[in-house]
C-alpha cells in the first residue's frame, strides 16, 4: 500500500509549552509516529511538583464553586470559542503527536465543542437539588432533599488514543460541577492537552482550576494520592494498579478500561451497510479506540458475501500522513509498542490457519505503521479473537446461527461495547438485550458515544463507573442528604431520651400500625 506524505503536517505545528511553565526537570521525549522523530522533550512533574499543582487547584476551587453554574458557564463557553478559533492549529498538533489522519484528529475538538454545550446546558438540571418524599407519613413534616456538592479536586489519568477527548473531554463535567481538575495525560501524547490548558489559562484568562501534570507511573501515583476523585482511562493492567493505590486513601475511582467489542451480522441484515460499518468501526483511528469493532461473527448463509465485500472495501482505503488534505483514511499507530502486539496477534492467527485476505504486514520505513488487515476464518483459539488488539485488524468468524453468535460474543472477560446488524430493528434489539456489555448499537457502530445522555462504561473487566449521562456528572459530586423542618418543632421527640415503658409502648404500637397489613393486624387485634 502506498503511503501519502504531506510535509505541512510537521511545518504547521506550533511549539507546545513543553515545560508547562515549570522549572527544568527530567524530561521525556514526545515523537512523531509517522517517522519516529522527536517533536520535543517534556518536563516530568515530580511528586512534589504534583502536590504543588494540587495545592494551587485546591486554593482556586472554592471560588470556582461559589460562582455557580452561570459563572462557570461563561468560562466554559469562552473555552469553546477559543477551541473554535484555534481548531486548525490544534488539529495539526494532534496529528503530529498521534499520527492520526486529519479527519480523525478533528474528532477531538468536535467532541469538546459538543460536550461543553451539553454539560453547561444539562449540568444545572442533573445537579439540581432533588426533593425526596419520605415513605413514612410522619416524616413528611420535614423537607428532605439531596444536594450534589463537588468533590474538590478531581484527578484524571488518560491514554494516548484520544489524548484530548479522554482527558479534557472527560474533565468537562467535573469542571461544570464545580471541581478543580488536574490531568496527567499519556506520556506518548501530552502536547495538544498542554496547549489547551495553556490556552485556558493565558488566552482565555480563566480561573486557575484546570491543570496538567506530566510524567509516567510516579507522577500518576502522586496524582492519585492527592486527588479527591480519580478517573482513569487506560489498560486493564494499569487500572488495577490505580484502584489499589486509590484504596490507600479510600479515594473513589472510575475506571474506563479495555475492550474486545463484538459485531454480529445476521442472515437478514443489510450486508452493504454492515460491511461499511464494520470497515469504519474496526479501522477508524487505526483501530485504536476502546470501543473499536474487534471481532465479527457472521451467519453462515451471508458469510462469503460479507467477507468478499469487506475485503473490497478495505482495499480502497488509503494509508498515510495526509496533513490537512483529507486524502487518507488510515494513519499511523500512535504507540510503538502497539505495533508489536498487533503483529504478534496477526501472526498467531496466520499460524493457526486463518486467511489474511488483505494487509497483515507492518509498514516499511521509519515510523509506526501497520496495514489495515482483514482476517477470515478466525476462531476462538486465536489471540486476535480473545485479547484486545487495539489496531487496524478485523477478524471475522463464521457462525451457524445467532445463538452461536451471542454465545461467542459473550465469551470474553471484557464487556465494553457491541454492535448487531439484523434484518429489522426489533430483531436487533432482541439480540442486543442478550449481549453482556455496556452498550450495543443496532445496525450501527460507535454511535452511542455521541449520545451524551447515555451512560458509557464497561461491564466485567472493562471498567467500573461510567462517563456521560446523569451518572457521568454526578460521580464528580458527593451527595449530601438534608432534612429541614417545615413546621414549628416540639422541645423533644417521642423516640428521644428518656426511655420509659409508656413512651416505648406508643412507639411500638405506632410501628405496628404503620408496618402490619390489614386493619385488625395493624391494631394488634
Ligand atoms: P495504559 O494503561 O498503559 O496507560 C494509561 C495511563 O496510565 C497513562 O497516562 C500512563 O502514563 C498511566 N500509567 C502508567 N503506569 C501507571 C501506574 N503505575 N499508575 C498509574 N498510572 C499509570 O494505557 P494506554 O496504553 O495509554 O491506553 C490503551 C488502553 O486504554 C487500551 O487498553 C484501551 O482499551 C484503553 N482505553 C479505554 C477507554 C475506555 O473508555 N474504556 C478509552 C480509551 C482507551
Amino acid at each position: 500500500m502506498e503511503r501519502a506524505t504531506h510535509p505541512e503536517a510537521a511545518s504547521e505545528a506550533p511549539a507546545a509549552a513543553a515545560t508547562n511553565g515549570k522549572p527544568e526537570a527530567d524530561t521525556f521525549d514526545v515523537r512523531r509516529p509517522v517517522d519516529g522523530s522527536v517533536i520535543e522533550a517534556v518536563a516530568i512533574d515530580s511528586p512534589e511538583s504534583v502536590a504543588e499543582t494540587f495545592a494551587r487547584a485546591r486554593a482556586a476551587q472554592p471560588a470556582w464553586e461559589a460562582i455557580g453554574f452561570d459563572g462557570r458557564r461563561r468560562w466554559m463557553e469562552a473555552l469553546r470559542d477559543w477551541i473554535l478559533d484555534n481548531q486548525d492549529r490544534l488539529d495539526t498538533l494532534m496529528q503530529e503527536e498521534t499520527g492520526k489522519v486529519r479527519a480523525d484528529a478533528a474528532l477531538e475538538a468536535f467532541y469538546c465543542l459538543d460536550a461543553i454545550n451539553y454539560w453547561v446546558e444539562q449540568g444545572p438540571k442533573l445537579l439540581a437539588d432533588e426533593i425526596v418524599t419520605p415513605h413514612v407519613l410522619l416524616l413528611r413534616a420535614k423537607r428532605s432533599k439531596i444536594v450534589y456538592r463537588p468533590f474538590g479536586v478531581a484527578g484524571f489519568i488518560s491514554p494516548w488514543n484520544f489524548p484530548v477527548i479522554l482527558s479534557l473531554g472527560d474533565a468537562l463535567p467535573a469542571l461544570v460541577a464545580g471541581n478543580a481538575v488536574v490531568i496527567k495525560p499519556s506520556e506518548v501524547t501530552p502536547l495538544t492537552l498542554i496547549e489547551m490548558v495553556r490556552g485556558w489559562r493565558e488566552d482565555v484568562g480563566a480561573p486557575d482550576v484546570l491543570h496538567v501534570v506530566n510524567g509516567m507511573a510516579e507522577t500518576a501515583g502522586a496524582l492519585i494520592d492527592a486527588a479527591d476523585y480519580v478517573q482513569f482511562t487506560g489498560s486493564e493492567r494499569t487500572g488495577k494498579i490505580v484502584m489499589k493505590r486509590a484504596a490507600e486513601t479510600l479515594t473513589p475511582v472510575s475506571l474506563e478500561l479495555g475492550g474486545k467489542d463484538p459485531l454480529i451480522v445476521t442472515r437478514d441484515a443489510d450486508i452493504d451497510r454492515a460491511v461499511n460499518a464494520t470497515a469504519w468501526g474496526g479501522l477508524v483511528n487505526s483501530g485504536q479506540i476502546c470501543i473499536s469493532i474487534e471481532r465479527v461473527y457472521v451467519e453462515e448463509p451471508v458469510y462469503d458475501q460479507f467477507v468478499d465485500k469487506l475485503r473490497s472495501k478495505i482495499e480502497t482505503l488509503r494509508q498515510g500522513a495526509d496533513g490537512n488534505t483529507y486524502t487518507a483514511e488510515i494513519g499511523a499507530m500512535t504507540a510503538p509498542a502497539q505495533v508489536e502486539i498487533v503483529s504478534e496477534q496477526v501472526e498467531d492467527a496466520r499460524d493457526a490457519g486463518a486467511r489474511i485476505l488483505t494487509g497483515g504486514r507492518r509498514g516499511e520505513g521509519p515510523g509506526d505503521w501497520y496495514e489495515p488487515t482483514l482476517i477470515a476464518d478466525a476462531d476462538h483459539s486465536m489471540k486476535v479473537m480473545r485479547e484486545e488488539t487495539f489496531g487496524p485488524v478485523i477478524p471475522v468468524m463464521k457462525v451457524k446461527d445467532t445463538e452461536e453468535a451471542i454465545e461467542l460474543a459473550n465469551d470474553t472477560s471484557y464487556g465494553l461495547g457491541s454492535s448487531v446488524f439484523a434484518g429489522d430493528a426489533a430483531e436487533g434489539e432482541r439480540i442486543a438485550r442478550r449481549i453482556e456489555a455496556g452498550h450495543c448499537n443496532v445496525n450501527d457502530v460507535l454511535v452511542n458515544y455521541n449520545v451524551l445522555g447515555l451512560p458509557m462504561g464497561g461491564w466485567k473487566n472493562s471498567g467500573i463507573g461510567v462517563r456521560h449521562g446523569a451518572q457521568g456528572i454526578r460521580r464528580f459530586c458527593r451527595t449530601e442528604a438534608l432534612t429541614i423542618p417545615r413546621l414549628p418543632q416540639a422541645k423533644s421527640e417521642p423516640i428521644w431520651f428518656p426511655y420509659n415503658a409508656r413512651k416505648r409502648g406508643i412507639v411500638r404500637r405506632l410501628y405496628r400500625f404503620l408496618n402490619a397489613r390489614g386493619l385488625r393486624n395493624r391494631l394488634g387485634l
